[in-house]
């Protein structure tokens, strides 16, 4: 069995892992992702040989890298958080551990992580939507990971939804993210706690009484408590989810949605009322068939996991 290893480059750490055909993860390895780009780059480097001395047969490398990556799996065209521009990642990784290497956009890899061996498997065409402080997202179609003429698709976070809407990290104004992600919950419950101190009293109480520093988690524990304004903010949260889901159907007509990302953690208080939105919103509903919507399966393992399968491809 081909083995090969996953690397999985975050803003804070660098994880790594053999994965074999069946996406287990047989070893892994982490560390923490060094300040200086060019010191990230010898950190996964290091990574990478030290899982080959315990597993000497691994064939490949894969990469997940948070940023824009060319077509041509070589070059990390730009990664704000980790100060990459135009990174010649895949010679740079080659020339240091002599292992064929690839890299891939980290939501891509995700995303194909979830249709080779979690919550889309069986699926020919889906999207994933991972809902965490941002929007990110990754797309297959007819069983091919959908990169576009620069491979930068997916790019689905900045999906314009608010004409001058809110300002967005990427400089637009009303992305998407700015509505339907982690950070957009939390403004939810800091508003309408400082608006309505009693009815946000139960996300309150969990935060020390203060409203402007309410965080998801507060915000999640009141709405799995049932509590009313607490679910107001997964409901305005879901709707707008609902609204983007509609729109990427009306593209790309997937099988099924995979929801992911820290957000879907707290499982069916997101994924009904977003399922529910999404029904509302699409284009000639009633005359379709619907794709499904989940939850992501892969969890934490699906960067390790989609950057090592994809380094076979
Ligand atoms: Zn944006």
């Amino acid at each position: 069995m081909a083995l090969t290893i996953g690397v999985d480059v975050g803003g804070t750490k660098i994880a790594a892992g053999v994965v074999d055909e069946n996406g287990e993860i047989l070893a892994r390895t982490r560390v923490p992702t060094p300040a200086d780009p060019q010191w990230a780059v010898d950190a996964i480097a290091q990574a990478v040989r030290e899982l080959r001395e315990q597993y000497p047969a691994v064939v490949g490398v894969g990469v997940g890298a948070p940023g824009f990556v060319d077509r041509e799996r070589s070059t990390v065209i730009f990664a704000p958080n980790i100060a990459w521009e135009n990174e010649p990642l895949k010679t740079r990784i080659e020339e240091l551990t002599g292992l064929v290497t690839v890299v891939e956009n980290d939501a891509n890899c995700a995303a194909w992580a979830e249709f080779r061996f979690g919550a889309a498997a069986g699926h020919s065409d889906m999207v994933l939507i991972t809902v965490g402080t941002g929007i990110g997202g990754g797309i297959v179609l007819d069983g091919r990971l959908h990169r576009g003429r620069f491979g930068v698709a997916g790019e689905i976070g900045h999906l314009n939804m608010v004409p001058d809407g809110l300002l967005c990290g990427c400089g637009g104004k009303g992305c998407w993210e700015q509505y339907g992600s982690g950070r957009a919950l939390r403004r939810y419950g800091r508003e309408k706690a400082a608006a309505d101190p009693i009815a946000g009293k139960r996300m309150l109480e969990l935060n020390d009484g203060a409203a402007e520093t309410i965080r998801g988690i507060h915000i999640t524990e009141a709405a799995q408590d049932g509590d009313p304004l607490a679910l107001e903010c997964y409901d305005e949260l879901a709707d707008w989810l609902g609204r983007g889901l509609a729109d990427l159907a009306a593209l790309f007509d997937p099988g099924v949605f995979v929801l992911g990302g820290g957000v879907s953690d707290s499982g069916r208080l997101l994924l009904d009322p977003v399922a529910k939105a999404y029904e509302q919103y699409l284009t000639g509903g009633v005359h379709r068939p619907r794709a499904e919507v989940v939850l992501a399966s892969m969890g934490s393992a699906a960067g390790i996991v989609g950057a090592g399968d994809l380094a076979r491809i």
